[in-house]
């Protein structure tokens, strides 16, 4: 799975999708919300294949993916089926393989903030750095913007947070240089 991440292996129908298009398409399931992500991963091609463990689906869950034509594989996988550096299949516990050009993940977002906790900055209770809209931490002086605090930011989104961010700090900083200019005012004209 690590040596074929955002190649075949694929975490956002958003972001890949497109790219896999009407291919033979399978989602990795069994998790939390996953049968609603397979609905989206749907849109992309008629062939998907929703794979999950034995017992985790409720009947609701098999209406939904029946309803839009999603097959489903109850199974263990053993491994992915690589040839000629490209993905082929997904191969089951007992030795079937179901062919697969790409294969969606639905992802656990974990932030790379280390730096901005480290700094002392609040949190939320999954862990996630908490700012205002502008990106403003609890922390004085400290910004933040993207997918450091955002899960759901795209390069569009964090990139129009990023420039939020810098206006604020920009903001802030003229905020401190004209405290200090009235101060130095103020003081140079004390007798
Ligand atoms: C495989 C994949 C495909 C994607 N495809 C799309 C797509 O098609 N369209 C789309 O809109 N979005 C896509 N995304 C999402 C998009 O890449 C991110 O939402 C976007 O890059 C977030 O921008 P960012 O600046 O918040 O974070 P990043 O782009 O992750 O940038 C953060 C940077 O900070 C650096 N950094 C972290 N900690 C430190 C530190 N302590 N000191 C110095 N530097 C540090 C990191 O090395 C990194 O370079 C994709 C994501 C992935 C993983």
């Amino acid at each position: 799975m690590r040596e074929r991440w955002a190649r075949d292996v694929l975490h956002c129908p958003y972001c890949h999708g497109y790219e896999v298009r009407d291919r033979r398409l399978g989602v990795l399931g069994g998790t939390a919300g996953s049968v609603r992500y397979a609905q989206i991963v749907r849109q992309w091609s008629d062939d998907l294949v929703y794979f999950t463990a034995p017992g985790t689906l409720t009947a609701v869950d098999r209406t939904g993916l029946a309803a839009c034509g999603i097959g489903v594989v109850e199974g263990a996988i053993d491994q992915l089926v690589i040839d000629d550096d490209r993905l082929r299949g997904v191969q089951l516990h007992d030795g079937c393989v179901v062919a697969c050009d790409a294969l969606f993940v639905p992802p656990r977002f974990m932030p790379n903030n280390r730096l901005l906790v480290g700094l002392g900055c609040d949190v939320d209770g999954d862990g996630w750095v908490t700012a205002d809209t502008t990106g403003r931490t609890s922390v004085p002086g400290v910004w933040a913007a993207g997918n450091v605090i955002d899960p759901r930011a795209q390069v569009i989104t964090a990139a129009g947070a990023g420039s939020a961010a810098a206006i604020a700090l920009n903001t802030d900083l003229v905020d401190d240089d004209v405290r200090t200019a009235v101060h130095d005012a103020d003081h140079h004209q004390l007798p």
